[in-house]
């Protein structure tokens, strides 16, 4: 196949492409917080891609931005495009953007009990949004309702669509949250650290489930989230984010066999291993910059332990180390934390 018709038909399996995104914050008169800073990347169909950092990185703006949830002002974007296929996303009246959100792109947050209202049932909730998006009686759309928290493995869910989210336990919500996000068959699922609120087997089953999900509704996914523990059994790609920018993003395999950035080092040492027997998890030493009062150089200078004079100086770009996969660090040459001068 020649070349350009490979990259028509990658194009065409592009379902969501973001281009220097620029969201800044006004902290006052005199302070702005750049909270994204030239975030560039794409989702392909049926993907699914992890946005990891630590809290400060700019992941949850940028997966707000795409929902056009950015609270404006203080929020202003200052440069970039959203397209979702060809429907460019920033420029959309909060009308259509409301109609993109539950039709096409479904949200799960952290925690269901924010998103769930509690004076409502469960039923309420879903076959509102059922009738609201897709036009079904009330009647189809309990139907519908019961069908989804069936698929969603909630087993007596005649019952339950009845009952108010209190009733439910932690990964009940989050089933029905699930459920929610999927009732309009999305092309793009977003996932905002989906399990950090649950107990670790309920959190591998959620997780199971979101990607049994994925396959059976043919979604994408867009996975926020600072574990790397959830990345490995889930990603096909992984962005990593530091200070508002991208830092290294790669194949998930590639990445964690082979990481090139200083940051994505660390934070995979502080993934739990097995056989350690740990009271606290490790942390990296130090935190990430404010986002009003970034450095010069590269935004990570303070906490790496390859740090050079020249980091202190010149900001790195984003460079192509192999296929899918690009650093920003003045050393993309790093190998397992040794310096390799291929
Ligand atoms: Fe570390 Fe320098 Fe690379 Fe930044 S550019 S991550 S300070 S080696």
């Amino acid at each position: 196949m020649k070349s350009s018709t490979v990259e028509n038909n990658k194009q065409k399996d592009v379902l969501l492409e973001v281009n220097d995104l620029r969201i800044y914050f006004d902290i006052n008169r005199k302070k702005v917080a750049k909270a994204v800073d030239g975030v560039d990347f794409s989702i392909h169909k049926g993907e699914t891609v992890a946005l990891v950092g630590e809290s400060g990185s700019g992941k949850s703006v940028t997966s707000l931005s795409v929902i056009g949830l950015v609270p404006m002002p203080p929020g202003k974007i200052i440069s970039g495009t959203i397209k979702l296929e060809e429907q460019e996303l920033l420029s959309l009246p909060e009308k259509s953007m409301r109609k993109v959100r539950g039709n096409d792109i479904g949200m799960i947050f952290q925690e269901p009990m924010t998103s769930l209202d509690p004076v409502f049932t469960i039923g309420n909730q879903i076959i509102e949004s059922l009738v609201y998006h897709q036009r079904l009686s009330k009647k189809e759309a309990r139907k519908q309702a019961i069908e989804l928290l069936k698929i969603v493995g909630i087993a007596n869910s005649e019952k339950v669509i009845d009952e108010y989210p209190h009733q439910l336990s932690g990964g009940m919500r989050q089933r029905v949250m699930i459920a929610i996000a999927l009732s309009n068959n999305p092309k793009l699922l977003i996932a905002d650290e989906p399990t950090t609120a649950l107990d670790v087997t309920v959190q591998s089953q959620i997780l199971k489930l979101m990607l049994k999900m994925k396959d059976t509704f043919n979604s994408s996914i867009l996975l926020i989230t600072h574990d790397m523990g959830v990345v490995a059994e889930t990603a096909d790609r992984v962005l990593v984010m530091y200070g508002g920018q991208i830092v290294e993003e790669a194949a998930v395999k590639e990445l964690f066999l082979n990481p090139k950035h200083p940051y994505t080092m660390a934070l995979l040492k502080t993934m739990p291993n097995l056989d350690q027997n740990l009271r606290r998890l490790p942390s990296i030493p130090g935190n990430v910059p404010p986002a009003h009062q970034f450095p010069e150089g590269c935004r990570f200078a303070d906490r790496c332990e390859f740090v050079m004079e020249k980091c202190r100086q010149v900001a790195p770009e984003l460079v192509r180390i192999s296929d899918g996969h690009k650093a920003r660090c003045h050393l993309p040459f790093l190998k397992g934390g040794e310096y390799d001068a291929q």
